[in-house]
């Protein structure tokens, strides 16, 4: 699914430590490293529950940056330079054909491969039953996955229905990497909570009132094979944000970089707006959702990495960029942690990394940091309590 890459790289197989990305030649600095689009992407339910309207498709946001920066700063705001600096073109949206405004698009291509790739199994207009089912599967996983999220069940129904429409998406399925039956469990119980036991019954009983008779499917519903698919979902699924007023302030940067005043100016009020959004909507900034990227997914981490994702084309486009110059040889890495996570003692990352991918990491930066003490950094105790928790007020804040 890789787009457009003159291929600056080479995937290595070990047996040990699986797959990795070698660079094969000298990667500069700030140079994007590959492109791609996702196996499948879906916007996370809860985000879309709180109106962040998006392409079904490609996650472009739908709504335009004045909408965005208003709706989530609970004020009418107006902005300099829309017309120049807004990318978001209405003219352009579509509705799904058949169930109409529940899907919509950013235009009429995205429309076309959605119903090319899943949309046309996963249509609610197809049948009732379809329809109710889809609903109770959403509901459901809104009950047991609460924001922040890392994953939709969604993504899951996409590979199932892709797979229906096109039976080779099996091998590209294959690509992500295969965990053993233990390994699958453990991620299964960081994607479902606790009760995941419980979980995977009713939504796996779900999913196959989904698709009824698909002989094709079937390895892939049974108890087994409907626990793997989770936990490749679970393990391999790379957050995708997107928003339209960080695409405006983006492109407003640009446009009077050449002219100081202003520029300060400009940076006063993205500022100013960027904080307020903060503050009313907390951490709900984007249009959030996530996806499954083959080549992505073959990136080790390292607590010092030389590259980073990145969604500079504000969809599902996943960009990697070079942090720093790389050598030919070496291998390419990203850091799993998010910010706030990145700058804790090795301690806290690796306990981190533990429990939400099963391994430690063994990364220059860890090994110069092996002496240290096994101390925990101090926000941790604060932050591991936030986890999931459904009473969280933020979380279920979402007019
Ligand atoms: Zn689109
Ligand atoms: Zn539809
Ligand atoms: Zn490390």
């Amino acid at each position: 699914m890789a787009t457009n890459n003159t291929v600056k790289f080479v995937i290595n197989y070990d047996p040990i430590k699986g797959r990795s990305l070698i660079a094969k030649e000298t990667i500069v600095m700030g140079e994007i490293i590959f492109e791609e689009s996702p196996l499948v992407c879906s916007q996370f339910l809860w985000n879309a529950e709180c109106k962040y309207d998006a392409c079904q498709y490609c996650l472009t946001p739908l709504e335009t940056a004045e909408e965005n920066v208003s709706r989530l700063t609970k004020e009418c705001i107006q902005l300099p330079y829309v017309e120049q600096c807004c990318q978001t073109d209405k003219c352009k949206h579509v509705d799904c054909l058949g169930c109409g405004r529940q899907e919509r698009y950013c235009s009429i291509e995205c429309r076309q491969r959605a119903r090319e790739s899943y949309h046309q199994t996963l249509c609610p207009s197809q049948s009732e039953t379809m329809a109710i089912n889809l609903n109770k599967l959403c509901q459901h996983w809104k009950s047991i996955h609460y924001p922040p999220e890392t994953a939709s069940i969604m993504l899951l129904v996409k590979i199932l229905a892709r797979i229906k429409q096109d039976a080779t998406v099996v091998e590209k399925l294959q690509q992500f990497s295969s965990n053993t039956a233990q390994e699958s469990e453990k991620f299964v119980h960081i994607l479902c909570g606790d009760k995941f036991q419980e979980q995977i019954i009713i939504l796996r009983q779900i999913i196959v009132d989904l698709f009824p008779n698909e002989e094709i499917l079937n390895p892939f519903l049974t108890e087994n094979g409907f626990k793997s698919l989770l936990a490749i979902v679970g393990k391999n699924s790379q957050g995708i944000g997107t928003s339209a007023f960080s695409q405006w302030a983006r492109n407003c940067e640009r446009l009077v970089a050449n002219n100081p005043a202003e520029c300060e100016q400009i940076n006063q009020l993205i500022d100013g707006l960027f904080e307020k959004m903060e503050q009313i909507s907390g951490c709900f900034i984007n249009t959030e959702g996530s996806g499954l990227y083959e080549l992505q997914s073959c990136i080790n981490h390292s607590c010092q990495p030389n590259s980073e994702t990145c969604f500079q084309h504000n969809n599902f486009i996943l960009s990697l960029k070079a942090l720093e110059t790389i050598n030919p040889g070496e291998e390419i890495t990203i850091c799993y942690l998010d910010e706030c996570w990145k700058d804790r003692s090795r301690h806290s990352r690796n306990k981190y990394l533990q429990q939400n991918y099963l391994f430690t990491c063994h990364c220059p930066k860890c090994q110069q940091q092996t002496n240290d003490a096994d101390e925990t950094s101090d926000e941790e105790d604060e932050d591991s309590d936030l986890q999931s928790n459904p009473d969280d007020d933020e979380a279920m804040n979402c007019d």
